[in-house]
């Protein structure tokens, strides 16, 4: 490859460190340019939710400061399609003069459509790269070439590939010239603050490095407890990609000396989330159908309901049970929920209101700073039981017991519901005496549905779905600690 002038196109990968396609553009060319393409019109279409929307936003800011310290002149071309992008990217080749389009590969089907019509378009002008993933999806395979539907071995494989590659992160390019001032950009629209989260890749790498500096070898044992902040809460950075995998693995390696491997090791319980998020992309990879609403196992699915009313309860955090409620009421007030949280609420929505994991996978992303497809598919299809390394149908999540066990003294429901500030921790869980004696905060809400009840109408509905499900079905493995389920 040699360019004399190149276009790096940023696309789920805002930042300038261990960045594949703009670092090999400022290394083969005389000069970059960088742009970005606001697909607002898209995005609505994928159900961004506002604060993620906002925190690219912020992002592109930092991004665009950084660009500039690099002598990289940035732009963001608002308001555009998937394929309205494609042509304007074509002009702007043609406009600019320019020999070569830098661009590192994104998830999910449109955008896979969008990069074949791209390449259609562009020929051999076009060189993508990897920069979602620590290994490079589609590399990890079965002998025979079939892909891994099972977790476990799926890490196994991982390990393996990942001990035949580099996978230290690249550095900041060279620059390319005299620092430029790149115009502030224009903030489009009202969006939802996402100011929680200090964007940039400055701030996410600080994130990181505080995370490894203690939580990291703590966060086996304390990862499950809502109440406590001991995972790294960097999902929102990851998302978007203001930060890389192979960066976190390598935070991972300079904290600990070396990279964990065992389960017996220190950190390697959150190497171990890493890999999830790698397989969920995975499974993307080999089966494009999971981007159009279809479950991972073959049917027969569930019969599922529609009940827009429960739906609604669910949603507003008006269910009755505290867990649910102050996960949900905590995730519409900040757009993020922890990950034992969100495998509670997921289980409620699907097996005690028996309601399509797919409104909930939609409202999530519609809410979610982190929103995430690849993960949030995922997340949802192993939650409901229909994923390709799903908990079985008769796990069904108790959240009464969830919640003793999680949140034992209630810490996380007070934050959220101040209906059950003076609870003590043994009525927190399930307050339906309590309320009745305390009527002052009857405004709290009775159980929407018996979850004893739920649970064997759950069981009996999955019957007609055990029969066809192979007998020798593989074990399951899960992305969070539900040992103590
Ligand atoms: C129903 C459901 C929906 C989910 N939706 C999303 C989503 O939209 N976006 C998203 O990033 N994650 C999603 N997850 C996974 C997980 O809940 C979040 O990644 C995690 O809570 C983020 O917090 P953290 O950054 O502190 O994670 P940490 O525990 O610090 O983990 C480090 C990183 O590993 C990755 N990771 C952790 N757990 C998982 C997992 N189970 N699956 C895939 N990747 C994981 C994330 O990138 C995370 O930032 C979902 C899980 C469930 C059960």
């Amino acid at each position: 490859m040699s360019s004399k002038k190149s276009l790096v196109w940023f696309r789920n990968d805002l930042r300038v460190r261990d960045n594949p396609a703009l670092f090999s553009a400022c290394k083969e060319s005389l000069s970059v340019t960088a742009v970005f393409f606001d697909c607002s019109k898209q995005w609505s279409i994928h159900g961004k939710s506002p604060i993620q929307y906002h925190f690219v936003e912020q992002s592109l800011n930092h991004l665009s400061q950084e660009l500039g310290e690099l002598g990289i002149e940035f732009m963001v071309i608002p308001g555009s399609t998937f394929k309205e992008s494609v042509s304007q990217i074509c002009e702007l080749m043609e406009e600019g003069d320019y020999d070569h389009l830098y661009l590192n590969q994104e998830p999910g089907w449109n955008e896979l459509q969008r990069d074949n019509e791209l390449c259609k378009r562009l020929a051999n002008r076009c060189y993508f790269f990897n920069s979602d993933c620590v290994i490079k999806p589609g590399d990890v395979t079965l002998d025979s070439g079939d892909f891994y539907k099972v977790f476990t071995p799926y890490k196994n494989r991982w390990f393996q590939v990942l001990s035949t590659q580099n996978y230290e992160p690249l550095s900041k390019p060279k620059p390319m010239g005299e620092p430029i001032v790149n115009p502030p950009l224009e903030q489009s629209g009202p969006k939802k603050d996402s100011s929680n989260w200090p964007a940039g890749e400055q701030s996410a790498l600080a994130r990181l490095d505080e995370f490894c500096n203690l939580p990291l070898v703590h966060y086996s044992q304390n990862r499950d407890f809502p109440a406590l902040s001991a995972t790294s809460e960097l999902s929102p950075y990851l998302a978007i990609g203001v930060i890389s995998p192979k960066q976190c693995l390598a935070a991972v390696m300079n904290r600990l000396e070396r990279l964990p491997t065992e389960k017996s090791e220190e950190g390697y319980s959150w190497v171990n989330e890493i890999i999830w998020r790698e397989f969920y992309r995975h499974l993307l990879y080999f089966k494009p159908s999971l981007s159009k609403g279809e479950s991972f196992k073959a049917e027969p699915e569930l019969k599922w309901q529609y009940d827009e009313h429960m739906f609604q309860q669910w949603a507003d955090g008006n269910t009755g049970y505290p867990i649910v409620d102050a996960a949900m009421r905590c995730l519409n007030q900040t757009g993020f929920m922890h990950n034992r949280l969100r495998m509670v609420v997921a289980s409620f929505l699907t097996k005690d209101l028996l309601i399509d994991w797919r409104w909930g996978e939609s409202y999530f992303m519609k809410q979610l700073i982190d929103g995430d497809f690849a993960a949030n598919n995922g997340g949802w299809q192993w939650a409901s039981g229909t994923g390709a390394d799903a908990a079985p149908f008769f796990r069904i999540f108790n959240p009464t017991t969830q919640s003793q066990k999680f949140d034992p003294k209630g810490q996380f429901i007070k934050r959220w519901i101040p209906e059950l500030n003076s609870a003590n921790a043994k009525d927190i869980h399930a307050p339906e005496a309590w309320l009745e004696q305390n009527s002052q905060y009857a405004n709290y809400p009775s159980p929407i549905v018996c979850h004893k009840r739920a649970r064997i109408v759950a069981l009996n509905t999955y019957q007609s779905r055990k029969q066809s499900i192979d007998k020798n079905e593989q074990p399951f493995d899960e992305p969070s600690n539900t040992q103590l389920l």
